[in-house]
């Protein structure tokens, strides 16, 4: 089922990204795989995935050295400053940086391990009070302050829209996120920050793609719903 549901997502991101001329190539499908077993994770990663992404460090700790080497590991939950130590030198980029003393810390961590730690700054663009993120309003000034700090690159910028029935409600979200995105590399002037656009989701992720998404995170659509209850 896997595998099926991989093909599926996949193409209708192609199918996304043709009906506003992308290149497919500019789009990296997560498979988001927290709460699944390893079995699960294996079987999208025989059916071609490489990029994984998760929400808890101790989970992230238990299941890199389970999977093959060649993963790129996405944290995209909430990370608390303790626990950046244990992940540092070990997942690919963090999509959820929301304040400078995370980013503190983060670069602190990694000068420490002589690492450059790939981040992407969250914006809680619909200013939802249930979610993480900086608010659009200091998003900018955050980019820039954290842009200063050795051993941390900003590669770009991430939102988690709301829930909606329909995806095309959160088109005016993904708008403004790759706006913001346009608006702050137009001021960087030494081409320190990058241009990835981390957002959509099952329910909105064709939408997203259509809009700028340079990565969909995808959960639901390729493992099925998650079971918190049973799994976690
Ligand atoms: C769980 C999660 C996803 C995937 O959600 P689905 O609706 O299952 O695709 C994407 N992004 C973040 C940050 C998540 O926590």
């Amino acid at each position: 089922m896997i595998k099926e549901n991989m093909a599926q997502v996949t193409e209708r991101i192609e199918k996304a990204c043709q009906k506003v001329n992308r290149d497919p190539q500019e789009v990296t499908l997560i498979a988001v795989s927290k709460t699944k077993p390893i079995e699960m994770l294996q079987e999208a990663y025989e059916a071609g995935a490489r990029d994984f992404g998760e929400n808890k460090v101790q989970e992230l700790m238990d299941k890199i050295p389970a999977l093959p080497a060649d993963i790129r590991w996405h944290m995209i939950g909430h990370l608390q400053r303790n626990k950046v130590k244990y992940i540092i030198d070990k997942v690919y980029l963090i999509h959820s940086v929301d304040s400078l003393k995370l980013a503190e810390e983060i670069s602190k961590e990694a000068l420490k391990h002589h690492v450059t730690a790939n981040i992407l700054v969250e914006v809680n663009v619909a200013g939802e009070e249930s979610k993480f993120g900086t608010s659009l309003k200091e998003a900018e000034d955050l980019v820039l302050e954290i842009a200063k700090l050795p051993g941390i690159c900003v590669k770009g910028l991430m939102t988690i829209a709301p829930f909606v029935e329909d995806g095309e409600e959160n088109r005016k979200y993904f708008r403004i996120l790759k706006q913001l995105s346009v608006d702050i590399l137009q001021k960087n002037n030494d081409n320190s920050i990058g241009n990835i656009l981390s957002m959509g989701m099952t329910g909105d992720y064709e939408v997203a793609v259509e809009e700028g998404a340079t990565y969909v995170r995808v959960g639901t659509g390729i493992f099925g719903e998650r079971n918190y209850k049973k799994e976690s």
